[in-house]
């Protein structure tokens, strides 16, 4: 009964792909024990540090008192409590945007969205590093596809110039994109989308509390307000928590509860994690210092790896690949870290092409100047006896 699942295992053996879960054993953060072990957490997206804020907790905490552990029902029954409509108004006020709709992560917000926008009558041209929940996203649908190489808006316009007979023609990119740490070509996808009137649809995952003012996401950071229709947030990384949500117009916001299969058909986020969302949100617009900490330290610790002579492809955010190629001497160096006390992720093939294997840090507000040298140290030790410096 279980023969091909096996074979399959054996297979991702074979390709060096095989990763037991790395079970934690204590809260989120910066240094954080596995087996007893004080390991310095370098793989995270707690961007801001807020999983443990203690605002949030205690907003947690209080409408775990007032409303109990989950919601009972999907939001179109009764789901919707009140805590979902005030983060829901908070969230829209703090992206400028007439609207926002909550979905329980933002996996389920593009699957959601895109599942729901796009028809046969319909185009959808995707950024070809874009994220999966996008790719599921559009695999839900029957529309006409076509993927641009990254970022390359020469494509992207030889697309659009052969688009005039579809009903809707949607553009979707990362904003920030996950594996590289770079960031999208939002103002040239925004001067296309105008010229051939197609929908401008940001998955700002990455962006979402670390691009823009008070990181209100990359729309934000290019001053495009009002020029792209759907930016998808997640409130499960720099916010903290766990969610998802479409910032855009009202239409499209009461387009999607009738619509949109996962918050239609799936139990809405648990009255506690809102509360925490909505507090996070207060966070973000009451002060920049967390934000301004991160990019202080993104920053400091990409020019030390390249001063030092290590691939970091196109990284510019606080996602930070350190290049190696071959998948088995990526995850090695994943290893390597790991005993030196980092974890530091390896991501290899099919997550990003065979011979661009990656160990993938990722520097957080919370990391101090001491965490980042530790950390420096010892990628130099190593990237020495790895002949990659
Ligand atoms: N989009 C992108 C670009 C992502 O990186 C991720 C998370 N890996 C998601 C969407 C999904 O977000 P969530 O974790 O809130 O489901």
């Amino acid at each position: 009964m279980y023969s091909s699942f096996e074979q399959e295992l054996t297979k991702i053996k074979e390709e060096g792909r095989y990763r037991p879960l790395t079970v934690w054993d204590s809260a989120p953060g910066t240094w954080m024990t596995l087996n007893g072990r004080k390991i310095l957490q370098m793989s995270s997206n707690n961007y801001l540090g807020l999983t443990g804020h203690p605002e949030m907790k205690e907003a947690a905490r209080q409408a775990l008192e007032r409303y109990g552990a989950g919601s009972g029902s999907v939001r179109t029954i009764t789901g919707t409590l009140d805590i979902h409509d005030q983060l829901e108004e908070e969230l829209a006020k703090f992206k400028g945007t007439p609207a926002t709709l909550v979905f329980q992560s933002g996996f389920t917000a593009n699957l959601g969205i895109l599942g729901s926008i796009l028809s046969d009558q319909d185009l959808v041209i995707s950024d070809e590093l874009n994220h999966a929940s996008i790719i599921d996203g559009i695999r839900l649908t029957k529309a006409k596809r076509s993927i641009y190489a990254h970022k390359d808006l020469n494509q992207l316009e030889a697309i659009l110039q052969t688009s005039g007979s579809y009903r809707r023609k949607v553009v979707v990119t990362d904003g920030v994109f996950s594996m590289d740490g770079d960031i999208a070509p939002l103002p040239g996808i925004v001067g296309l989308a105008e010229k051939y009137g197609a929908i401008v649809y940001v998955d700002d995952a990455h962006a979402s509390g670390v691009l823009g003012r008070n990181g209100k996401g990359s729309t934000d950071h290019f001053s495009l307000h009002g020029r792209v229709h759907i930016q998808v947030g997640t409130l499960s990384k720099a916010v903290g928590a766990v969610g998802g949500y479409m910032a855009g117009e009202q239409v499209l916001k009461d387009y999607l509860i009738h619509k949109a299969r996962p918050f239609l058909f799936s139990t809405s986020q648990p009255p506690s994690v809102a509360a925490a969302c909505l507090a996070a949100i207060r966070i973000l617009q009451r002060s920049e210092d967390l934000i301004e900490r991160l990019w202080a330290n993104a920053t400091y610790f990409r020019m030390s790896l390249k001063q030092m002579g290590f691939d970091t492809g196109s990284s510019e955010t606080p996602i930070i690949p350190v290049i190696i190629g071959d998948p088995k001497r990526t995850m090695q160096f994943s290893d390597r870290m790991l005993q030196e006390g980092i974890f530091a992720q390896g991501i290899v093939y099919p997550t990003v092409p065979m011979d661009k294997g990656r160990v993938r840090f990722i520097v957080t507000a919370l990391h101090t100047m001491e965490d980042l040298q530790f950390a420096l140290d010892r990628l130099q030790k190593a990237g020495r006896d790895f002949g990659l410096i």
